[in-house]
């Protein structure tokens, strides 16, 4: 994929503004609980300030809604970038320009201005002032058309930092121009939250795995009664027009050919294995069964290139989370040893990869939820598309 990067950039002496997400997970105390965003943006930084640039840090944290709430002040994060960059941090408003003197300034919560979610441009003007480029390195963000994550670029020259380079690059490796045949694997709940994402990767794929609740919807609309399952009943049309584009676009659908079947969403449930017609009334599909984690085993074998979205089955309560950690411990080790590339993103994905134990064997999992399914459904991210062209 073409974009601008920052080996592009003459960055000697300039301010970068730079577009991180620091919207970290806190702790009720107001301790971290998970610092992967912040320690994914300190390669940029330190990259810039090696390069001799100063750098002003632009992240949004929570939802003030517009105005400043002091509980959202991106202030607890001063000591913590202190240590993981060994410099002093200073602290802005973002709105006078004069008291950006230090090395690096992290600048206040940008969602504390109604005008960041508006793509306001006057606001874009005043950030744009803090700095000569604009660096933007939040790919989660990057679905959004706010100031910060797209709008700066109206009035500073904008590169990808190093996070976002590396996630487009293996976005790119995946969908774009992957080696084939793609296999993609998509689970989780519901159909209704990922229709574009099922109706865009079957024009794409050469297979598709669907998995989850959301499979279940696939097979009633064919017929089968699926019990009491997690299904979206009126869902049916639309799981048989997205099967008829697979069809029209030589996708092959790897649907489930035996469920385990409980009789409570609850860990360790009373349960069975049976086939797709044997699920009874007061039954539920919480797990594809073995001869459906065979065949996708299968397809993990024929693949070369693979893509997967959400759990198999409801992998947060045993024993229902064996076809989603067979599965990915089978992709996991296809990477390892026969150059499989594997990448994964999206929701619960991480936690579902992570709990299989299979999360580092990935080539990459993307930590971005709404931007990653937003590239999935084959979306212009407004963050992503201002990297692309030449600078005039
Ligand atoms: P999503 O956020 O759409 O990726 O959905 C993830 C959720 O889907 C997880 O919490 C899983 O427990 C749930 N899930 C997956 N398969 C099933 C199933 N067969 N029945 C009910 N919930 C499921």
């Amino acid at each position: 994929m073409h974009f601008r990067r920052l080996e592009d950039a003459e960055l000697s002496n300039t301010t970068a503004v730079v577009r991180v997400d620091f919207n970290v997970p806190r702790r009720e105390n107001g301790s971290i609980s998970d610092d992967t965003r912040i320690d994914a943006a300190i390669p940029t930084i330190k990259f810039l300030r090696e390069a001799g640039a100063k750098v002003v840090l632009l992240s949004h944290f929570g939802r003030p809604k517009g105005e400043p709430k002091p509980e959202l002040s991106l202030s607890f994060l001063i000591p913590v970038l202190r240590q993981k960059l060994g410099e002093d941090i200073s602290f802005s408003d973002g709105i006078n320009a004069t008291d950006l003197n230090a090395p690096i300034t992290l600048v206040e919560n940008t969602r504390f201005h109604a005008g960041e979610t508006k793509g306001d441009e006057d606001l874009a003007r005043q950030w744009a002032a803090l700095g000569d480029i604009y660096v933007q390195d939040a790919f989660s963000a990057s679905h959004r058309d706010h100031v910060s994550s797209a709008g700066l670029a109206k009035f500073l020259p904008a590169f990808a930092g190093l996070a976002m380079e590396r996630e487009l690059d293996h976005l790119a490796q995946a969908l774009e121009n992957p080696k084939q045949p793609v296999l993609g694997v998509v689970g989780g709940a519901k159909v209704s939250t990922k229709i574009d994402l099922l109706s865009n990767l079957v024009t794409k794929l050469d297979m598709l795995a669907i998995g989850g609740g959301m499979a279940n919807t696939f097979l009633a609309a064919q017929g089968f009664d699926v019990g009491k399952s997690l299904c979206e009943h009126d869902l049916a049309g639309t799981a048989k027009d997205i099967m008829k584009a697979a069809a029209d676009s030589g996708c092959q659908i790897l649907l489930p050919i035996d469920v385990v079947a409980a009789t409570d969403f609850a860990a360790n449930a009373p349960h069975r294995v049976c086939g797709l017609d044997q699920v009874a009334a007061h039954e539920m599909i919480l797990d594809a069964g073995p001869e459906t984690v065979e065949g996708l085993l299968d397809a993990i074998d024929r693949a070369r290139t693979l893509i997967w979205n959400g759990p198999l089955g409801a992998f947060e309560i045993t024993p229902f989370d064996t076809s989603t950690v067979e599965a990915a411990q089978y992709a996991g080790k296809r990477v390892k040893n026969n150059g499989l590339i594997a990448v994964a993103g999206g929701g619960d994905t991480v936690a579902a990869l992570k709990h299989a134990g299979a999360a580092d064997n990935f080539t990459f999992i993307s930590t971005a939820g709404g931007a990653f399914l937003e590239w999935m459904e084959g979306k212009a991210l407004p963050g992503v598309e201002i990297l692309r062209g030449d600078l005039s």
